[in-house]
């Protein structure tokens, strides 16, 4: 089993979008140097947010070992989501550049014709071929169905007489859905991971 100060605890951004995980321990200093705060989700469905006092006086007594840590002067229930009060705290982590995050950003669509299609059903596109010194970089390479891709053949877009959906850029925020869980999943995490699943805001 996990010790108590091992587990995991979601951590949201100022924005409330879920952009990592820490260790309960991480949390805890965190929340009790002011620069966290725990969101505690209750049954009517409100959030609520607590700082570190808050937290420790809305401690229960008598709570399950494994949901509260104990200290010398008192125990505290275990955070399973805290909200960042200040930027960076956590190192940020840069979206790798990789095939898969490309297609995510594109969210496999065609970024020529606008169609969704299979992910092996598209190819990487340089919008400024590499012949013509087109780079290999987020700002230049976008998704395209095979058709697109045979019609664009070697020239630029508008000379095969198309145009880009949008102007790609390298996304701004590490997507949630790349973090390696090493553990479970707790129900609590539910409502913000979802919501990061499908709002994550990959472009501008
Ligand atoms: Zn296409």
């Amino acid at each position: 089993m996990v010790h108590a100060l091992e587990q995991q605890v979601l951590v949201l951004n100022r924005l409330w979008q879920a952009v990592n995980v820490c260790s309960v321990r991480r949390a805890l200093t965190l929340l009790f140097e002011g620069h966290a705060q725990v969101v505690f989700g209750h049954s009517d469905g409100d959030f609520k947010t607590y700082n570190f006092s808050e937290w420790r006086d809305f401690s229960p007594p008598h709570s399950h070992a494994d949901e509260t840590v104990g200290t010398i002067s008192f125990r505290i229930r275990v955070p399973r989501v805290i909200l960042l009060m200040v930027f960076d705290r956590l190192p940020k982590k840069e979206v790798k550049f990789t095939r898969a995050n490309i297609f995510e950003r594109d969210k496999n669509t065609c970024q020529y014709c606008g169609k969704v299609f299979d992910k092996r059903d598209l190819n990487l596109d340089h919008v400024l071929p590499r012949d013509k010194g087109g780079l290999t970089t987020w700002e230049n390479i976008v998704c395209s169905c095979i058709a697109c891709n045979t019609r664009k053949g070697n020239r630029l877009a508008h000379q095969a007489g198309m145009h880009l959906i949008k102007k790609p850029v390298r996304p701004k925020w590490r997507p949630f859905v790349n973090i390696t869980f090493d553990g479970q999943r707790h129900e609590s995490w539910r409502h913000f991971v979802d919501l990061a699943y499908w709002n994550v805001e990959l472009g501008e």
